[in-house]
């Protein structure tokens, strides 16, 4: 029999943690909030901010919080993020009795405050009912909205699991067990300027150079676990004027890493294949500078076989509450991702919230108590 979630207990939290402003860069207050509670209330046998803050700008650290636990378990690790995505401008929470949103002209942020108003109360469930539980360490990231920035720059070597769930995702008894790697560019393609009546022979446009070459790439889904994106472009100065740089950002993501590096290989070598034939198409044109190509790694992929003993461990927990877990493949990276490629294998768990990253997000208060009865389920497993 499993110890009893407070649900009015659980709703407070949760509200509470909403209506405090916590945007990326700016989770200070959120992490006071959290670093107080623990401590007075929940008496970890660590409390653990590093020093990521100079690094990712925040004002302030990733936080650790332990549990000592029963020393026969195996030691477990729960993550969320503490920072939101804007507009996030005092939140108001509405609560009709079954869900909750935002008043509407933010968002509400239980991306991802539910998760961490769950670990708040699986904690204070095991500690008053002296439940005995698996070592536990509760991380909080910063920054994960920004590109992962807290998830990055954390200190690896303070966290003693090897293994555990990041509180992060759409649905509920739903584990995420794949997410893709990606890589993320920047291009830079060089014309020549000229004024655009008087002396046209004398330029090389980049901005038709960068269309050209935009328009025999395959951009979209690539196949099945693959995917590519231009999303930003900029370039050229005045109407009088033959544009001398393009400048393009743009994306590649693949559960297979090796289609990852062709797909972006591929990419880089039709913008050169186009610049090479323009100027051999083009002897007496103006000599063209070189372009510019930086590709770098986003974060690695997630990717979990089905006998993983994190599965087991989620399956025993999910079979105690006589629930089925499914199992799903996601296109986006989390902190999640960044765990796995320090070797902490981390699969990211479904909270319940929707609409994420929009003013009507929402999540029901039975999905949140559901969600805290199986990590509860987990830790205790
Ligand atoms: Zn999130």
């Amino acid at each position: 029999m499993l110890p009893q979630v407070n649900a009015k207990r659980l709703a407070e939290t949760f509200t509470t943690l909403c209506e405090i402003y916590s945007p990326s860069r700016k989770e200070g207050e959120v992490a006071a909030h959290l670093t107080a509670l623990f401590r007075d209330e929940l008496h970890p046998t660590a409390i653990y901010e590093d020093d990521s803050a100079a690094r990712t700008g925040s004002d302030c650290g990733n936080l650790i919080f332990s549990f000592a636990g029963d020393p026969q378990r195996t030691p477990l690790f729960f993550n969320c993020h503490m920072d939101t995505v804007t507009p996030c401008d005092n939140v108001k929470v509405r609560f009709d009795g079954a869900s909750f949103t935002s008043a509407g002209d933010t968002i509400l942020g239980a991306d991802d405050k539910a998760g961490i108003a769950m670990l708040i109360e699986m904690m204070r469930v095991l500690r008053e009912t002296s439940t005995p539980h698996a070592p536990l360490e509760l991380i909080f990231t910063t920054c994960e909205e920004i590109g992962l920035l807290g998830a990055k720059n954390l200190d690896y070597g303070k966290i003693k699991a090897a293994m555990g769930l990041a509180l992060d995702s759409a649905g509920v008894d739903v584990v995420v067990v794949g997410a893709p790697a990606a890589n993320r560019f920047t291009l830079t393609i060089r014309g020549v300027a000229a004024h655009a009546g008087l002396h046209p022979e004398q330029g090389v446009s980049a901005i038709q150079l960068a269309s050209q070459a935009i328009a025999g790439l395959d951009l979209g889904r690539l196949d099945d676990e693959s995917t590519a994106n231009i999303g930003l472009i900029s370039g050229g100065t005045a109407t009088n004027i033959i544009p001398e740089q393009v400048l393009l950002h743009g994306e590649v993501r693949s559960h297979c890493d090796d289609k990852l590096q062709q797909y972006t290989d591929r990419i880089e070598w039709r913008f050169r294949e186009t610049i090479d034939s323009w100027r051999d198409n083009n002897p007496g044109a103006p000599a063209l500078p070189p372009m510019d190509w930086k590709v770098c790694k986003e974060y690695p992929s997630v990717k979990f076989d089905q006998n993983e003993p994190l599965l087991a461990l989620l399956n025993r927990a999910a079979t105690a509450l006589d629930r089925p877990i499914t199992h799903r493949i996601s296109g986006g990276g989390s902190d999640a991702n960044i765990f796995n490629g320090h070797g902490l294998k981390t699969a990211i768990l479904g909270i319940g919230m929707a609409k994420v990253h929009t003013t009507d997000e929402s999540i029901a208060i039975n999905d949140m108590i559901r969600t805290t009865e199986l990590i509860i389920s987990i830790a205790t497993s």
